[in-house]
């Protein structure tokens, strides 16, 4: 008999432009994922709204994003493409697994702490909170794996606690969930502060590289990147972690590992090795924009994908959610 295939869920906000840190943490291999696994692939835009957002601009990027999903390689008619709002049972869960939850846990978030003091002005009871949700959005699906870049690794750890912690106080419920990370790219850093990790939301133009920079703009900024005063091409994060940011970068678009990517800058100066990084990086976005700028040119087709992923999303999760409504003892008729 053959095997049910493990299934793989996993979402980006449509909170600006996507940086070649969440191609390299997470879009790039969700084209080889559908081979061997039942896939999810949602675009969070409820999750966006945990920070001011201008409702026309966040409409657009919903639709650009689905967009570049399929720019990327996925298939909407083999893998489910949806956007979050347009199921339900996110709130919901949400709601049910937010009284499993503590606040403590959710105050010593990262992501909470650091975007707190980013919108010191706007500290919602939705950014306390996005955890829950991201947790509700993996538990609904029963996903086996979850492909996320390094920053969310703590998030998928309370996920897996969330889900725990349900499964022990009302008899077991949820698959708890494994992250995927890759070996490189699963952190790509500030092009200006490589210690800290590349944002789409960050505000200097040139810290993140955008997956719609043109060709000049890629090359620009790959030569303003911050590097050090010695002149080694060598990976080694701690002591120079500008340049190891840019052989991850390098060897993420040139499909190279970080020893042959070493090999190849040995000896070359790194005016030479920002400009190859810069041409590895604007070869492979020149294709997937224009596949994007193509698919963004037939909205109904865009609106047929969005709705037929809807439909099959909702149906798998309400399932889930009748589940744990009967489980906590919420009457339904
Ligand atoms: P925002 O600043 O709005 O939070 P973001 O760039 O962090 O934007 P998200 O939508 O929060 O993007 O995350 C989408 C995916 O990209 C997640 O899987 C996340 O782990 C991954 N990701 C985000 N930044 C990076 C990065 N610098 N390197 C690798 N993966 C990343
Ligand atoms: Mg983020």
């Amino acid at each position: 008999m053959e095997q049910e295939k493990k299934r793989v869920y996993t979402a980006i906000q449509p909170t600006n432009n996507l940086t070649i840190g969440n191609y390299a943490g997470t879009i790039r291999s969700w084209r080889a994922l559908q081979s061997d696994y039942d896939c999810i692939f949602a675009v969070a835009n409820m999750h966006a709204l945990t920070v001011r957002q201008d409702p026309s601009v966040l409409r657009a990027r919903t639709q650009s994003l689905v967009a570049l999903y399929l720019a990327c390689g996925v298939d909407p008619a083999q893998t489910i493409v949806y956007v979050q709002s347009h199921v339900p049972c996110h709130a919901e869960l949400c709601w049910a697994l937010n009284t499993v939850t503590y606040v403590g846990e959710m105050e010593r978030m990262t992501q909470f702490k650091d975007k707190s003091a980013k919108h010191a002005d706007n500290i919602n009871m939705g950014l306390m909170d996005y955890p829950v949700l991201m947790a509700a959005d993996i538990l609904l699906y029963k996903a086996d794996l979850v492909p996320v870049g390094e920053d969310q690794r703590q998030h998928l750890e309370i996920a897996r606690d969330i889900a725990q912690r349900f499964n022990n106080l009302y008899s077991p419920t949820f698959t708890v969930p494994e992250g995927l990370f890759g070996k490189v790219g699963a952190k790509i850093c500030d092009l200006q502060d490589p210690v800290k990790k590349m944002s789409k939301s960050c505000e200097n133009p040139n810290s993140s590289v955008f997956l719609t920079d043109d060709k000049d703009t890629i090359m620009r900024k790959f030569k303003r990147a911050v590097t050090d005063s010695d002149s080694q091409v060598r990976y080694d994060p701690a002591a120079k972690p500008g340049v190891s940011n840019l052989l991850s970068i390098y060897s993420v678009f040139a499909d190279k590992s970080i020893e042959e990517s070493e090999k190849q800058f040995r000896g070359v100066g790194y005016g030479d090795f920002k400009l190859a990084v810069g041409e590895a990086v604007a070869n492979r976005l020149a294709p997937i924009q224009s596949e994007q700028a193509k698919l963004l040119a037939d909205k109904s087709y865009l609106d047929g994908v969005m709705k037929d992923g809807a439909e099959r999303a909702q149906a798998i999760a309400r399932k889930t959610l009748s589940k744990v409504y009967k489980k906590m003892g919420l009457y339904q008729i």
